[in-house]
């Protein structure tokens, strides 16, 4: 089977490189001449651990080009993993994946089956459907199929090759078979149903995740006031299978390339047909107010950055990834730097990325020693784990002042009671 893969980014290039791994021969296609250099040259454009590694040993199967025609015209299977970001207003922006799919109608010249992976509203299957038979070039037919993607980043190769499931939405056993077909040695539970169930399966499973992410939120803000501890809350409420015990970590608040425009355009489509999401609408204003608790936090102590040393531990939006779409650091950091804190950073991969839109403004640090050294303050902003297994005792030693302001509870309480400093995390008491 021939498959070519549209978009190389964190979901279009982890399913080119998993397919070939499971031996089909995958086209990857991007319009961006540079990430194609990189990938013929054996390296991966996007951090994601294992992913180079992946790349290189499936070479042989894999072709990458900026020639959509090419990659398009006698392939069996094509895949969408372009993006669909948010627009002004919150619904989703699908010029990426209409653009892609009239390119797909320029070039087919044998039937083939399009599958959808990027995340898109319920209903755009159908309409992807409409749009590709009516620029229809050759005489050729087309099954538009819907496959949505659950991977995180971070471990996107993991749950791609051990996927949780594999949902796949069809309007016709043949383009279901296929897909079957092309996943057959994947090993994953595989749910066949219609289109717009399997767009919603998406859209409903992420915002389900954003839910509980809030709910813990506030439930973490309110132990703060009453003297309850989050971790304590979050460990006894896990063992109950109902609940399960993952994502129960409370902190500073989603951020990444899905929840946040998951969630409002699922409440933007929910309102569009008159019947909100008062529950998504929760989730969304919790995680807004939540990005922005530790500098809340840190008035206790100051009341301005101006003079003060700054040390930023963590710049993306969670560990494992190089990918800084809406983390917390880009609504806390721009108040700082206004308010004119002199800012050290440090972070194991984000860095490059963070020096695009900061490239002066902050001083970036090699290690978490000289980041923190003759700090007034230091913010925790991601849980890598460097920065859950440093030793405490440093933060007394290195800084000015030892107030370590932690958004994700890298550290236990007890440990911090020993390392003689000002410990203010989320949903527990303050040590000082
Ligand atoms: P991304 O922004 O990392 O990558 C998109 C890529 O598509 C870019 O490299 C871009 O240059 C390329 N592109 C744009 N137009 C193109 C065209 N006409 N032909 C070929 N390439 C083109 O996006 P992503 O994070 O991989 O997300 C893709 C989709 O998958 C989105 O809908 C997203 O919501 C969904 N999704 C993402 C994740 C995730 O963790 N990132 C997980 C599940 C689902």
């Amino acid at each position: 089977m021939k498959i070519a893969v549209a978009g190389t980014g964190y979901v279009g290039l982890v399913t080119g490189v998993c397919l070939a791994e499971h031996s089909h021969s995958v086209t990857c296609v991007d319009i961006d001449d540079k990430k194609i250099a990189l990938m013929r040259a054996g390296i991966s454009p996007i951090y994601e651990p294992g992913l180079e590694e992946l790349l290189v040993n499936n070479m042989e199967r894999l072709n990458f080009t900026t020639d959509y025609k090419e990659a398009y015209k006698d392939a069996n299977v094509i895949f969408i993993g372009v993006g669909t970001p948010e627009k002004q207003d919150g619904s989703a922006n699908l010029s990426f994946v209409y653009g892609v799919a009239q390119q797909i109608a320029e070039s087919i010249e044998k039937d083939c089956v399009v599958v959808v992976k990027s995340t898109v509203p319920i209903g755009t299957n159908d309409k992807i459907e409409d749009l590709i038979k009516s620029k229809l070039v050759h005489d050729v037919n087309v099954y538009v199929a819907s496959n949505p993607e659950f991977l995180a980043q971070g471990t996107a190769v993991r749950d791609t090759l051990h996927a949780s499931r594999i949902v796949i939405g069809v309007e016709e056993p043949y383009a279901g078979e296929i897909l079957k077909e092309v996943y057959k040695d994947f090993n994953a539970p595989i749910v066949v149903t219609n289109r717009k169930s399997a767009e919603m399966i998406k859209y409903a499973s992420n915002d389900f995740l954003a839910l509980k992410i809030s709910f813990i939120n506030e439930i973490a803000n309110l132990c703060e006031i009453i003297g309850a501890d989050i971790e304590d809350v979050t460990l006894g409420m896990g063992y109950d299978k109902r609940i399960g015990d993952r994502f129960l970590n409370a902190g500073i608040g989603y951020g990444g390339s899905c929840f946040p425009k998951d969630t409002k355009a699922l409440h933007w489509l929910a309102n569009f047909h008159d019947n909100e999401l008062k529950t998504v609408k929760a989730a969304i204003d919790v995680n807004e107010n939540q990005k922005l608790k530790l500098i809340k936090k840190s008035r206790k102590y100051f009341s301005s950055f101006n003079g003060l040393n700054v040390a930023v531990l963590g710049l993306t939006f969670k560990p494992g990834t190089d990918d800084l779409r809406e983390a917390p650091t880009l609504v806390n950091i721009p108040i700082m730097i206004e308010d004119g804190a002199n800012i050290k950073a440090w972070d194991p991969v984000g860095v490059e990325n963070f020096k695009k839109k900061y490239p002066d403004e902050i001083t970036y640090c090699n290690t978490i020693e000289g980041t923190i050294m003759d700090a007034d303050v230091c913010f925790i902003f991601t849980e890598w784990d460097e920065v859950k297994s440093f030793d405490l005792s440093k933060y007394s030693k290195l800084m000015k002042t030892p107030i370590v302001l932690d958004g994700r509870n890298c550290y236990d309480l007890t440990s911090a009671r020993k390392a003689n400093i000002i410990y203010d995390s989320v949903g527990r008491e303050t040590i000082s």
